[in-house]
């Protein structure tokens, strides 16, 4: 069972990887279908399966032998690593369905955020969907999830006004975050962005790969956090009130 969930995480991941490219292209991700994008040539079913394809050919079209980026396996792989962990988490349920696509659409946005320096408003349309079908499968906690949006939203404008450092899609996919998890975990996930931005900052700036100059997207370190919240958001909580009590 967790074989095939992990098997389904890397099939979907090879489209997110389709998703990447194209959603910041405003072309459409189901048509033209799959072409290699040196050659044009058509890539058939038996031309993507996910990872085994590109160490068969050693990341390289097999029509023009022109090499395809490292990225390709690393999405597929990471997204079957994240489907398995949130198999193991919350098991065949509602919310373990629910969160194997937000751990996508959170993927899908990071890596778009850091090559376009933007959140495209239809991922974050998808992410407020998976807010709202939260709250009607669930509808105990419909005030905390609008409250958990509205400060998304007032604490991420702020920031924005005052650093100039987020834009409006940081600000949108906060509001989702907000509906999808609440005042608690909107709380955590601006906290623990700060510290996980903080931590990636720095390293990139020690070990030269950017300056102090350089522009860094904050959304990837929005979505980190989002994971983390995810996998021990209630963990961490619970050792953090021990620590201050
Ligand atoms: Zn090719």
């Amino acid at each position: 069972m967790l074989a095939m969930v992990f098997i389904y995480g890397l099939v979907i991941g090879s489209f997110l990887n389709v998703c990447i490219f194209r959603i910041p292209e405003g072309v459409s991700i189901i048509n033209p279908p799959s072409s290699c994008s040196s050659c044009g040539h058509r890539l058939y079913f038996k031309d993507m399966i996910p990872v085994v394809n590109y160490i068969a050919n050693k990341g390289r079209c097999k029509y023009c032998n022109a090499s395809y980026s490292v990225q390709y396996p690393i999405i597929e792989i990471l997204n079957g690593a994240f489907y398995l962990m949130v198999a193991l988490k919350y098991g065949w349920s509602f919310y373990g369905a629910v969160y194997c696509i937000l751990v996508s659409l959170l993927i899908t946005e990071s890596l778009i955020d850091i090559k376009y320096m933007i959140i495209p408003d239809s991922l974050n349309i998808v992410g407020a969907v998976i807010g709202v079908s939260i709250i009607i499968y669930d509808n105990s906690l419909i005030w905390d999830k609008f409250i958990g949006a509205a400060v998304g939203f007032l604490i991420f404008s702020m920031l924005s006004f005052f650093t100039g450092a987020m834009g409006g899609g940081d600000i949108k996919l906060m509001m989702a975050l907000g509906l999808i998890f609440g005042v608690k975990g909107v709380l955590f996930i601006t906290v623990f962005s700060f510290l996980i931005g903080a931590l990636v900052c720095s390293g990139l700036i020690a070990l030269k790969f950017k300056s102090m100059k350089d522009k860094i997207p904050f959304g990837p370190f929005i979505c980190m956090a989002a994971l983390l919240y995810i996998f021990c958001g209630n963990e961490l909580i619970n050792v953090y009130l021990k620590w201050i009590w």
